[in-house]
């Protein structure tokens, strides 16, 4: 989402002063302290690590734990969709894994092959998650409202080898494109009963297995997680974890989320996105906490109610969900003892100023906002306990990153010290969860490095006190409520639409999801613009990309504009569609300049 009043704009406004004595005992009481005196080498020793110098996220995050109180504390409470709750412990956890862990040994799944999920937000997913690390194979899940095209074309790049899904979005998602994945050997069915040829029923299998299993012993830099993002073109982009990214997963809950053992912690996110599985999984499990998982979506009473009666001491949304909060009006919040919650923060998307103040008036405390993204596999940049907010700001970069300001020039580019100064987001690499690879796509990865600096695509400016704003991003990926969409891949499935000619695809602005996908269409000769025919488009969009991918609106145009070099010019679109300055159209094509 486009930020541009921030230019000149009193930055300064209605800061929100810290609490003196919860910041006096946050796990970060002085934020200045901790950054001048903070060693990743300091970070790692918190965690346990294995004999050798190896180590492996499923032993930090559950199996060291059974020689500590956490041991039988509850580990993950599930809310079902019907309210009722499924507790495991740190202990149950373990031999849940270890169970996962074993079938995936007894088929044959190497060490570094890649075990997919497609699943709502069920116990199975946390099981297969933690069990495929355990087993030392790479974990890769897959977001459940993705449709066929964008399942496959996941599956395809990272070579899929096992999947663990359910009987119905196997039906529906996976069973179309099967033959196009030779690589997949195995399907897990969580319900599996035999019904669907090619597949395995999961529960058979793990009722087989031995309840023990220790974790691999992995080098630091060994891959775990396969998390899929967007760019501007191309297909999607498969940023790879290792194993030390642990590290940051654990140190950044602490410092910027403020966790400890006895929080009931609970992140919104979905699995399926990177912040569900760095702080909806791994994160609270290091630090020994109890995490909530609920499997509905979005409902404002039902969070109201789940804040209320679990007891939440720490919660992780995003600003979609806290703008229809906010909609839903404070009197729902108002009416529920919300007394437990002690620090509250929110990623993703920009966070709107008048959403921090609004959650400080309602709740008593601010949304703390933070940034971060899929490559970077943790937070980077937040707005920590013990500092004071300023409303629309990201916050300050985590003890142990350093960001800067860039711009580009012919030399490469160069930071940017003056202070409001606009420029691209950078940070200086060399943090234990940032992204070793774009899966098979070094070309496209080399181009986040410049100088040493890894390049952020994102704008944004420092203020004089240090604070970093986000001003948008530096290409045409779309943000809407909360997950990244690359255009390209919605074009290029609707030009798989035999009426469709050309496409080009953008995010518009939207009070609710930040941004909405919208797509503007050109017809091929013999067809005609008609309502049953954007219908049609639109239809045939959500069964090949799923709801949360396809564009909420089509619009027909006789032809869009194209550079000389025959890209369409998703800009100018954005441009004619907002009534902005159409910028330099000296490359724009033919008769549309
Ligand atoms: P993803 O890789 O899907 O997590 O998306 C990362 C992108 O989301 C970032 O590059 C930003 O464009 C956006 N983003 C994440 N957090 C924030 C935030 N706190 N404020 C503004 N934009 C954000």
């Amino acid at each position: 989402m486009e930020r541009p009043r921030f230019q000149g704009e009193d930055m300064t406004r209605e800061i929100i002063r810290k609490d003196p004595a919860y910041a006096a005992t946050a796990n970060m009481p002085d934020y200045a302290r901790e950054a001048a005196t903070f060693t990743w080498q300091a970070a790692r020793a918190r965690l346990s690590g294995l004999p050798g110098g190896r180590l492996n996220i499923a032993h930090e995050a559950l199996d060291r734990h059974l020689a500590t109180p956490a041991a039988d504390r509850i580990a993950l409470r599930w809310i079902a969709r019907d309210g009722t709750r499924r507790d495991f412990t740190y202990r149950a956890l373990v031999a849940e894994t270890a169970r996962f862990a074993g079938v995936l040994r007894a088929l044959g799944v190497a060490r570094g092959e890649r075990v997919y999920s497609l699943l709502g937000r069920v116990p199975e997913l946390y099981v297969a998650a933690l069990g495929t690390l355990k087993a030392g194979s790479v974990f890769c899940p897959m977001f459940s409202a993705f449709g066929p095209e964008p399942i496959q074309a996941r599956m395809e790049i990272g070579g899929a080898r096992v999947l663990v899904t359910s009987q119905a979005l196997y039906r529906k998602k996976v069973a179309p494109v099967r033959d196009r994945l030779p690589e997949l050997k195995d399907v897990l069915l969580i319900d599996g009963d035999g019904s669907i040829e090619g597949t395995r029923d999961l529960a058979a299998l793990m009722a087989a297995a031995p309840a023990e299993f220790p974790a691999e012993p992995m080098a630091p830099e060994d891959m775990a997680l396969l998390h899929f993002t967007s760019g501007t073109t191309g297909r999607p982009k498969g940023a790879v974890h290792v194993h030390e990214a642990v590290v940051a997963h654990h140190v950044t809950g602490v410092l910027a989320l403020d966790l400890r053992p006895d929080d009931v912690f609970w992140c919104t996110a979905d699995p399926g996105w990177v912040t569900g599985t760095s702080y909806g999984i791994v994160a609270p499990l290091t630090v020994g906490a109890t995490m909530i998982v609920d499997q509905a979506e979005y409902d404002a009473e039902r969070w109201y109610r789940i804040l209320e009666e679990e007891k939440v001491t720490v919660w992780y949304t995003a600003p979609t969900a806290i703008r229809m909060l906010m909609k839903a009006g404070a009197e729902m919040a108002k009416a529920r003892d919300l007394s437990h919650l002690r620090f509250m923060a929110s990623v993703g998307e920009p966070l709107n100023p008048e959403a921090v103040v609004w959650s400080d008036v309602v709740f008593g405390r601010p949304f703390h906002d933070n940034w971060w993204q899929t490559e970077t596999g943790g937070i980077m940049i937040a707005n920590y306990a013990s500092m004071d907010v300023k409303p629309g700001s990201m916050g300050k970069p985590l003890p142990g990153i350093v960001a800067g300001i860039v711009e580009a020039s012919a030399a490469g580019v160069r930071e940017v010290t003056r202070a409001g100064a606009i420029g691209e987001l950078a940070l200086r690499p060399g943090w234990p969860s940032m992204m070793r690879a774009y899966l098979h796509e070094e070309a496209r990865y080399d181009k986040c490095f410049s100088c040493g600096w890894y390049l952020t695509g994102d704008l944004a400016l420092r203020d004089e006190d240090g604070y970093y704003w986000f001003v948008g991003r530096a290409d045409d990926v779309i943000k809407s409520s909360g997950h990244l969409i690359g255009p390209f891949e919605v074009e290029s499935a609707l030009m798989e639409h035999p009426a469709v000619a050309e496409v080009g695809v953008i995010g518009i602005p939207d009070e609710t999801a930040g941004e909405i996908v919208k797509a503007y269409v050109a017809l091929k000769p013999g067809h005609r613009e008609s309502e049953d025919l954007r219908l049609d488009l639109l239809g045939h969009a959500r069964r090949r990309l799923g709801p949360a991918v396809a564009p909420k609106e089509i619009v027909f145009r006789p032809a869009l504009p194209r550079t000389r070099s025959g890209k369409i010019m998703r800009r100018l679109l954005k441009a004619r569609e907002l009534g902005l300055p159409e910028g330099d159209l000296s490359t724009l094509e033919g008769d549309e300049a």
